[in-house]
């Protein structure tokens, strides 16, 4: 087992964990016991690891920042990571639009002039 990343509780560790196992990837949270074989730290101090087969770390690194990456979509102009709430882009300005906000906006509804569809 080799260590994919380490938090500093337990909950943040489980989080991880249950997506990983829910990916079909083996995980060892390693360090509930650690607080008890160092004793004189704090629980709360000790960093908890999350282990996984170092055949599947790569595997398990990708569901890790997929995780991460989920609320964020980039920028149809120019690329940048832009989160899934914005409606502009924070770095080149461009309008962006989800698919589910095109889906549910009727084809028959105003354009925006800025938009000049049809000119
Ligand atoms: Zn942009």
């Amino acid at each position: 087992m080799v260590e994919l990343d380490s938090f500093a509780n337990l909950a943040l560790a489980t989080m991880l964990a249950d997506r990983l196992r829910a990916a079909g990837i083996d995980v060892r949270i390693d360090g509930e016991m650690l607080g008890a074989a160092v004793g004189a730290f704090p629980v709360d101090q000790t960093r908890v690891r999350v282990l996984v087969p170092s055949a599947q770390l790569d595997e398990a690194r990708r569901v890790r920042d997929e995780d991460l990456a989920q609320d964020e979509a980039p920028c149809p102009s120019c690329g940048a990571a832009v989160p899934v709430n914005f409606t502009t882009c924070w770095s080149c300005g461009a309008e962006i639009e989800s698919e589910k906000k095109l889906a549910t906006v009727p084809a028959t509804s105003s354009v925006p002039m800025s938009t000049k569809r049809w000119t």
